[in-house]
């Protein structure tokens, strides 16, 4: 990794490219600012040193002499999609997940892990491809860290706001001779100490994987989680908890979980759980649709969904999402028990989603990118599809993608088209308000202020 010193004067550096931007006012589109607030017909945006200086109504807002115009009439624009619930630490493939599928023999782990640490920019380029311009890595190796800093300015990258290595009650045994993304802590002393580990290593959130089986184990690691909780509101740190079950979740509220990154999945949310969400202020991210890329890895299927994204993403991703055909099929009536399951399941997260939803709990979008067949970049109009299949109406999807998924990261300057807030946004053919199918044929993105051409940003 480089120094410090090092990092410092790339930041720097592209700090001055960014601040001799030419100011520009996008001229005549449809702005979604995004917080909920209505569409702005026959806008002006104008950006200026990165940043939003601007942004209203045709007739009412000044565009100063001297201002490049860019003609988007007809168009519609709406802030960059953030994806909450990504890891740089995985491939989309089975190659980064061999406890899914093993495939060490001929995709060594190693070798993948060591391809993404030094190949960061094929996400970064698929993420923008595809709208995304800030996620949540909320789990991985510590150099994960350093992307943080990296790309705070870069506007080939997403803003990435990291939590670093997880702490965990399980260990699915994916870690590396010189570099752990998991720690267990064995009691609340040493939880404690882990999370100011954590604290000093840059981590912008603890994550805490909370893999149970069976409601004893919730009771188990209760004092533990309590510790995590407790230590991380000491350090400023907000806490985020994968747990897929009603009893393990509403643990994880209790402990102050901020973001919540997977459904309830095994039974109908509760009113106290509900109630325990608002009060604690909690961040509802789904992630409906993660669990469809690992069927059809196991039915050594790829779905048509997952074939058409694969000329948006790097070729080497594609090249190992079509070995998919070659690896052990299992037995049909597992994978149609497993097809049931998932289905059923399906129904529960949805109607979980509705009523968390209607209480006014803020949903936002996470897709978990990285998992096997779950692509970092065009996952996200999966999710966001999926979520709108559940029951959120378009806009309200939109406003989970960007400005609550903006307050999910801690980040107010973000996720918003509103003066002041850092100039990331797409631009649309059709209106996301009537179908988020639109996000699928985005035509710009702009990052930072740099407005670029999709195609441009196609990962290579
Ligand atoms: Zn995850």
């Amino acid at each position: 990794m480089p120094s410090f010193a090092a990092r410092c004067l790339v930041v720097a550096f592209l700090a001055t490219k960014l601040a001799a931007q030419e100011p520009y006012a996008l001229v005549g589109a449809t702005v979604h600012p995004g917080d909920g607030s209505p569409a702005i017909a026959d806008a002006v945006l104008v950006v200026r040193d990165g940043t939003i200086s601007a942004v209203g109504p045709r007739a009412s807002t000044k565009v100063e002499a001297g201002v490049r115009t860019v003609d988007f009439a007809g168009r519609h624009i709406t802030p960059g999609l953030i994806d909450t619930h990504v890891h740089y630490s995985q491939t989309g493939w089975a190659d980064g997940r061999p406890d899914a599928a093993n495939v060490r023999a001929d995709f060594p782990y190693e070798q993948a892990m060591a391809d993404n640490q030094a190949h960061p920019d094929r996400f970064h380029r698929a993420f923008l491809h595809a709208g995304v311009t800030a996620v949540f890595d909320v789990g991985g190796y510590p150099w994960t860290l350093g992307l943080q800093t990296a790309t705070a300015l870069d506007p080939l990258a997403p803003h990435v706001v990291a939590t670093g290595p997880l702490l965990a009650t399980f260990d699915p045994k994916l870690s590396l001779p010189d570099a752990r993304q998991f720690d267990f802590p064995a009691d609340e002393a040493q939880a404690r100490t882990m999370v100011q580990a954590h604290k000093k290593a840059g981590s912008a959130a603890i994550k805490f994987w909370f893999v149970t089986h069976g409601d004893d184990d919730v009771a188990k690691w209760s004092p533990v989680l309590r510790a995590i909780g407790d230590e991380a509101k000491k350090s400023g740190l907000p806490l985020v908890v994968h747990a897929t079950t009603l009893a393990s979740a509403k643990e994880a509220v209790a402990a102050g979980a901020r973001l919540l990154v997977h459904s309830v999945e095994d039974a109908a949310v509760d009113e106290a759980f509900v109630a325990a969400c608002k009060q604690t202020g909690t961040f509802y991210c789904p992630t409906l649709t993660v669990y469809a890329g690992y069927a059809q890895l196991h039915a050594s299927k790829l779905g048509d969904e997952v074939k058409a994204q694969l000329d948006a993403v790097h070729p080497s991703v594609k090249e190992r999402a079509l070995r998919t055909a070659q690896l052990p099929r299992h037995n049909p009536r597992v994978l149609e028990a497993m097809q049931k399951h998932l289905s059923l399941q399906g129904d529960v997260m949805a109607q979980n989603v509705r009523t968390l939803h209607a209480a006014g709990v803020p949903i936002v979008l996470g897709t978990d990118a990285g998992n096997p067949l779950t692509l970092h970049g065009p996952s996200v109009f999966v999710e966001m599809e999926a979520m709108a299949a559940a029951g959120l109406s378009p806009g309200q999807v939109l406003r989970a993608s960007t400005h609550d998924a903006a307050r999910a990261l801690g980040r107010a300057d973000l996720g918003r088209l509103a003066a002041g807030s850092v100039a990331d946004f797409v631009v649309l053919p059709t209106d996301p308000s009537v179908d988020v199918k639109a996000f699928r044929a985005l035509t710009h993105v702009g990052r930072a202020g740099i407005l670029h051409e999709r195609a441009g940003l196609l990962p290579r």
